[in-house]
């Protein structure tokens, strides 16, 4: 499966921030190529339906085509390596109202998103239920889920959830 770590920068501020000495010691501690990274495990999961019900009227609406989401996924920490998913969605058109829209895959990620909600609920939960600060919470995801997220994403997720604990500072 090829790797896609070129479109991913952040990748590399990942590894510059791996580096602490007090944490427990990890495989990839130290590395400083992603190429050295374990590769990630790819799963197929589809969303790919011949028709669905229009999202605004409620007629049906045939398959326009199919296209393709990749999402960050919580690791496998046996072998130690990412996981992601490769979503195969189906998109639609209304013949009736004439609108456009994908299969529903809520259930896996919210739109836009690149990583799924086990990840972002797990990242949102050391922050907010064990205090972690963003940048260990960063690390611990890598560390014990090999997922990358950074920092700035990690905040957005907790302030969009708007209940973080008034124990920390933020910075
Ligand atoms: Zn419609």
């Amino acid at each position: 499966m090829k790797d896609d770590t070129s479109r991913r920068p952040e990748l590399r501020e990942g590894v510059a921030m791996a580096s602490p000495g007090r944490y427990v010691p990890d495989r990839t501690e130290g590395t400083t190529r992603v190429e050295d990274l374990p590769k990630a495990k790819s799963f197929r999961q589809s969303r790919n339906y011949r028709r669905r019900r229009c999202v605004q009227c409620g007629r049906k609406a045939y398959r326009l085509r199919t296209a393709t989401r990749h999402l960050h996924d919580l690791g496998d920490p046996l072998s130690g390596r990412p996981r992601e998913i490769h979503l195969c969605y189906s998109q639609h058109r209304c013949p009736v109202c004439n609108r456009y829209f994908n299969a529903d895959m809520t259930d896996l990620a919210l739109p836009g998103s690149h990583y799924t909600h086990r990840v972002v609920h797990t990242a949102v939960r050391l922050v907010v239920e064990d205090g972690l600060p963003y940048r260990a919470a960063s690390w611990h995801l890598w560390r014990d889920h090999r997922v990358f997220v950074p920092f700035a994403t990690l905040q957005n997720w907790v302030e969009a959830g708007g209940k973080k604990g008034g124990r920390r500072d933020r910075r």
